[in-house]
């Protein structure tokens, strides 16, 4: 049997998936190439944004279409917030659905397939199960260079506008040693790169450690052998302590780059989102951190169109933006998620011609400030470690600075996973091209 597992959404989900794989490769199947080839379709769903069931059914009316005639009908699961959210809901919409798995449930996947394969009935398991064990070694890892792992599930912050909340549940740790042996696995299959990943990880507080907080578990996961770079993803931003930032300072393996997710640049529309930090507190936060750690490159997530937002209000995310300088931004026009607070208090009244006016200009406008920023870095040196071959031109290497930043530059497909010194030749708006820096390599 054969199983395919597609993937929409966060890094979450992707490392969800790698789970999923693992846990199916365990039960004794093997990967297929595609859908079409597959016995077992996992669907790993997303709800961040709207769309995500019309998404959804309409991918499974796809692969109804190119089953039909062909005698071959997949088991079709749907993982995800999506089916966290929906539950049953999705069984009686769509016969085409065999197994509905929550994102708390995952470990039941290969139970409830099997389960349908021999009745041919649906099954599904949306319960919130606590435990957030996963047994080492067992998930396949689909990046050669990139090791990602779970430190926190769920949230508790119940931003006004976000449905992760309701998919993920309440906030839950796991333990500091299940960490750190996950970290020492994967820097021995030769990922050298860890990011560890949580919906707020700087509320990280260690079950079987009392004295560890986020910056201990970095330095922790730091000090792992083989282990040459830690990223993390996200922290929020009212939750930033000096300890923090020393320790992305001190440890030189943990890259110079901050993912801040502001969401909006006026304080008006901050206290509706319920983000609970004024415009100022966060620019004050960027000047600290800036001082602090010199060079820090920083990125954010940013929404336009949120209700009640004025042209005022827009103007400060526009003003926001230009005064921090973001090497990247993640921008999305609000939509109003199920069961979130904004959709229960407040009208969606940001008509959609307005919303895409503000994306296009906010867009462009991070476009320009990234130009410039890029163009800054010609003719410097980064160490740049590599995470992919070109698909078209197989001499060329992609790879990112340590401050986050993608660089392609020419190279032997040997050097996957090491870090080399290149000297940016030419800057575009999401990449610069590079040379290696030979002045280096012979130094
Ligand atoms: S911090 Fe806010 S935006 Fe982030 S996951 Fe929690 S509720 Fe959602």
């Amino acid at each position: 049997m054969k199983y395919f597992i597609e993937t929409y959404g966060c890094q979450m989900n992707v490392h969800d998936s790698e789970r999923m794989a693992g846990l199916l490769e365990q039960a004794g199947y093997e990967p297929a190439p595609e859908a079409a080839t597959a016995d077992v379709v996992v669907i790993n769903t997303c709800s961040v944004r709207e769309r995500a069931e019309d998404k959804l059914y309409s991918r499974l009316g796809e692969i109804r279409d190119t089953s039909r005639g062909t005698g071959h009908t997949p088991i079709v699961a749907v993982a995800g917030c999506v089916a966290q959210q929906e539950g049953s809901a999705l069984l009686k919409r769509s016969p085409l659905i065999d197994v509905v798995v929550g994102t708390r449930s995952l470990k039941q996947l290969p139970q409830l397939i099997g389960q349908a394969l021999v009745d041919d009935a649906p099954r599904i398991d949306v319960n919130a199960y606590e435990d957030v064990s996963f047994p080492l070694g067992v998930a396949r890892r689909q990046d050669p260079v990139k090791a990602y792992i779970t430190i926190i599930e769920g949230c508790n912050e119940f931003c006004s506008f976000c449905v992760v909340p309701y998919t993920r549940g309440h906030e839950r740790m796991r333990p500091k040693r299940d960490i750190v042996n996950e970290a020492i696995q994967a820097a021995a299959e030769g990922h050298s790169e860890i990011q560890l990943l949580g919906q707020i990880v700087n509320h990280y507080q260690a079950p079987d450690d009392p004295t560890c907080d986020f910056a201990a578990l970095l330095e922790a996961v730091h000090d792992v052998p083989g282990v040459e770079r830690v990223r993390f993803a996200s922290p929020h931003p009212r939750h930033v302590p000096m300890r923090l930032i020393e320790a992305v300072r001190d440890l030189p393996k943990v890259c110079k780059h901050l993912h801040l997710p502001v969401q909006s640049g006026s304080t008006r529309i901050l206290e509706a989102m319920r983000r609970r930090y004024t415009r100022e507190e966060y620019l004050e936060l960027v000047d600290t951190v800036r001082a602090m750690v010199p060079g820090i490159t920083l990125t954010t997530d940013m929404i336009v169109g949120f209700p009640g937002e004025t042209d005022a209000d827009f103007d400060a995310t526009m003003t926001l933006t230009s005064a921090v300088g973001y090497e990247s931004m993640y921008s999305f026009k609000y939509s109003p998620r199920p069961n979130t607070l904004a959709l229960k208090r407040y009208p969606d009244e940001v008509s959609e011609e307005t919303k895409t006016q503000r994306i296009v200009a906010l867009q462009a406008l991070q476009k320009e400030i990234q130009i410039e920023l890029h163009e800054h870095t010609v003719g410097s040196r980064m160490d740049v470690l590599v995470d992919s071959i070109s698909r078209r031109r197989d001499w060329e290497l992609s790879g990112r600075s340590f401050g986050n930043t993608v660089v392609n530059f020419p190279g032997p497909r040997e050097w996957l996973g090491r870090t080399v010194p290149v000297r940016v030749t030419r800057a575009g708006a999401y990449s610069l091209a590079g040379v290696l820096d030979s002045r280096a390599t012979e130094a």
